[in-house]
């Protein structure tokens, strides 16, 4: 199950779980859309993996189980492990390979 981490790892700007302006990797890093595309280019600083919008869990609960409500978001707030400055570096290697073929 995804943990909806409540936080862009860069920037720090709140994403509950229903904001569409998430986006995670396939390890669930998660990011706001403005540094995915202004910052990162589209690579992800802890895996070099790509990104995609991240789901939304429903608030409202349709069927016994799955909602929001009943499989809450982490509370753990994420912060970027590597040095900013080293950043750019990184991204330059990876950012012109389609993620498809990293
Ligand atoms: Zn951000
Ligand atoms: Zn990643």
């Amino acid at each position: 199950m995804l943990q909806l981490r409540p936080n862009c790892e860069y920037c720090d700007k709140d994403l509950p779980p229903n904001a569409t302006d998430a986006r995670i990797c396939s390890f669930e890093c998660t990011f706001c859309v403005d540094c995915v595309e202004a910052v990162l280019f589209n690579v992800c600083p802890n895996c070099g993996g790509g990104f995609a919008p991240r789901p939304i869990r429903p608030a409202t609960e349709h069927r016994p189980g799955v909602s929001v409500g009943s499989r809450p978001a982490s509370t753990q707030r994420v912060h970027l492990k590597w040095d900013r400055a080293e950043l750019p570096a990184f991204i330059r290697t990876v950012r012109d390979i389609a993620p498809e073929e990293r």
